[in-house]
């Protein structure tokens, strides 16, 4: 059996920044517990390999519920594996979010640590953007984030032209608080290569510490309980049959395990459980519920006049963010209009050949449709049950709908002439139930699941406002599952602040 102070059990985004920051206190024994092995496929640190990534070993590769919203169809959910989790196969997109996606986080727990200001310094602290020292920007950190300049494809450059005509501002990068407008994307790469959070966090010089250790292929299955505590964790090791003992354990498996490990160890909702056949041991009703996702339309489909060399970045390289009335209005954005260097579309179309159309995304930034997911069974092998509800609410469709609209309008502009040949898709729309159905159709997940833990400060909520668990008193919870509402962009930047100040806080507390 062995014996932590301090058990992260998932070595991903949050788990690997937490594994790094806790073990700076070597009076700490802290151990990372990975179900997936160290990252080693030379094709993760290309950038633009990253949608090839999809399905490999390292993937847990999920499978949601055939959903009514978006034609009947299943979505594949991909999720990293691996020392470094999601961050190796994400599309390396850093944008931090909007002043009022972190107002509801406010409202949600009545914590200012949670609002803008409150997460301000942990954006900084993780962040060397190459913008860095001009007072918004982090410098120094150990997340190189780079927004790009001559690589920006000829046709993400008359994108971003088009949007500035429809009045847009040139904002310099999404994240200084002010979204609305139109940029290139901010990434985290460095030198051409993706930097995971592995890569940044657990340097060598960090995996030499003598309190750290981490433990690859080791899939934990249940949290073993006594009373109000986590007395055991009941992993299996390649070698079988593994106990660890921490005295504090902080969940980081991300929003799909994290409340899929709760769950089986008896924490959830009483019916989703006896359903499962677990006996419940702590009634947590909101577990697993509140789960949301942004969705991408792919997509507005443009033969190109010309050949569009291959994207120098990774595809997606610049979106506008807008209000869906008047696009160019102050506030928090309601729809996204991004340009991919290359033909996207879902598999419900057919893809041109590489290099003869492009393809502008549409979608929703803070969707309203909430779903849900359930363990099927006690075991890790038994499938999790995941339910989106992707555009359940009128307020999403109609939403959607605009996006549509705006990405034609941008896409329709002279000043992407030069490279339009003409639109593919959609094609000629009469009723709204010919435009619904087409995004029905086009819609495709932006990976972005998160809420299935949700923080709050109410008595329903998973995890308390500092993110613990309620109900346990040596159980964190840590991740993109506790997240209450999304963010209007890309949520890796948020889930790694939710980390980074976490981490401050617990080694302020242990140092007092
Ligand atoms: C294809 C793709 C593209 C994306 N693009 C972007 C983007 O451009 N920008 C952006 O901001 N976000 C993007 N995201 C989302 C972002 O990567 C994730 O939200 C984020 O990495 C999740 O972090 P996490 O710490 O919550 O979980 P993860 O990083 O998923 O980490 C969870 C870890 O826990 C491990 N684990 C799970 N269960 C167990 C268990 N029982 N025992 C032991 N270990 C376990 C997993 O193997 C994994 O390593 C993308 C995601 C994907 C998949």
């Amino acid at each position: 059996m062995a014996r932590y102070d301090v058990a992260i059990v998932g070595g991903g985004s949050a788990g690997a920044l937490l594994a790094a920051r806790l073990s700076e206190d070597v009076s700490r024994q802290v151990a990372v517990i990975e179900a997936g092995g160290e990252p080693t496929d030379p094709d993760i640190w290309n950038p633009a390999a990253w949608p090839a990534l999809q399905g490999r070993s390292y993937d847990w590769n999920y499978r949601t519920k055939a959903q009514p919203g978006t034609a009947g169809r299943v979505h594949s959910w991909a999720r990293g594996r691996a020392i470094g989790g999601s961050s190796l196969l994400h599309a390396m997109g850093h944008m931090r979010g909007h002043p009022e996606d972190f107002a509801a986080w406010v409202e949600a727990t009545g914590d200012a640590r949670w609002g803008w200001e409150g997460l301000l310094p942990a954006f900084m602290a993780i962040e060397d953007h190459n913008l860095g020292g001009d007072g918004i920007h982090g410098k120094g950190g150990p997340l190189p984030v780079y927004l790009p300049g001559e690589e920006v494809s000829p046709v993400a450059r008359a994108f971003i032209e088009a949007g500035a005509a429809l009045g847009l501002p040139r904002v310099r990068g999404h994240n200084t608080g002010e979204m609305i407008g139109v940029t290139p994307n901010s990434l985290t790469i460095r030198n051409g290569k993706r930097v995971t959070v592995a890569d940044a966090w657990l340097t060598p010089a960090v995996r030499a510490r003598k309190n750290l250790t981490i433990l690859t292929g080791q899939l934990v299955r249940r949290l073993k309980l006594e009373r109000t505590r986590v007395a055991a964790l009941d992993a299996i090791g390649p070698d079988g049959p593994v106990e660890i003992v921490a005295d504090e354990i902080i969940l980081c498996a991300g929003s799909i395990e994290s409340p899929a490990l709760l769950m089986r160890s008896g924490i959830g909702p009483q019916d989703v459980l006896a359903a499962a056949g677990v006996a419940c041991k702590i009634s947590s009703p909101d577990l697993g519920r509140n789960l949301q996702d942004h969705l991408l339309g792919a997509g507005n489909l443009y033969a190109a006049r010309r050949s569009v060399t291959p994207s120098r970045l990774q595809h997606s390289e610049s979106m506008a963010y807008m209000r869906a009335g008047d696009f160019a209005a102050n506030g928090r954005p309601e729809i996204v209009v991004g340009c991919g260097v290359a033909p996207i579309v879902s598999e419900c179309f057919t893809p041109p050949a590489a290099g003869t159309a492009y393809s502008l995304l549409f979608g929703v930034t803070n969707p309203s449709s909430r779903g849900s997911l359930r363990i099927t069974g006690a075991e890790p092998g038994d499938p999790i049950s995941i339910d989106p509800c992707y555009l359940q609410t009128e307020r999403d469709r109609t939403l959607f709908r605009a996006a549509l609209a705006a990405a034609r309008e941008i896409g329709g502009l002279p000043e992407l002439a030069d490279w339009r040949a003409g639109e593919l898709l959609p094609g000629p729309l009469k009723t709204k139930s010919e435009i619904d159905s087409f995004i029905a159709r086009a819609a495709i997940t932006h990976h972005h699941p998160s809420g299935t833990c949700r923080i709050g400060n109410d008595d329903r909520s998973v995890v308390d406002p500092d993110l613990k668990l309620r109900g346990l008193d040596n159980l964190h919870v840590v991740d993109g599952s506790v997240i209450p509402s999304l963010t209007a962009g890309p949520i890796h930047a948020a889930i790694l602040a939710i980390a980074e100040t976490f981490a401050r806080d617990s080694l302020a507390a242990a140092a007092s």
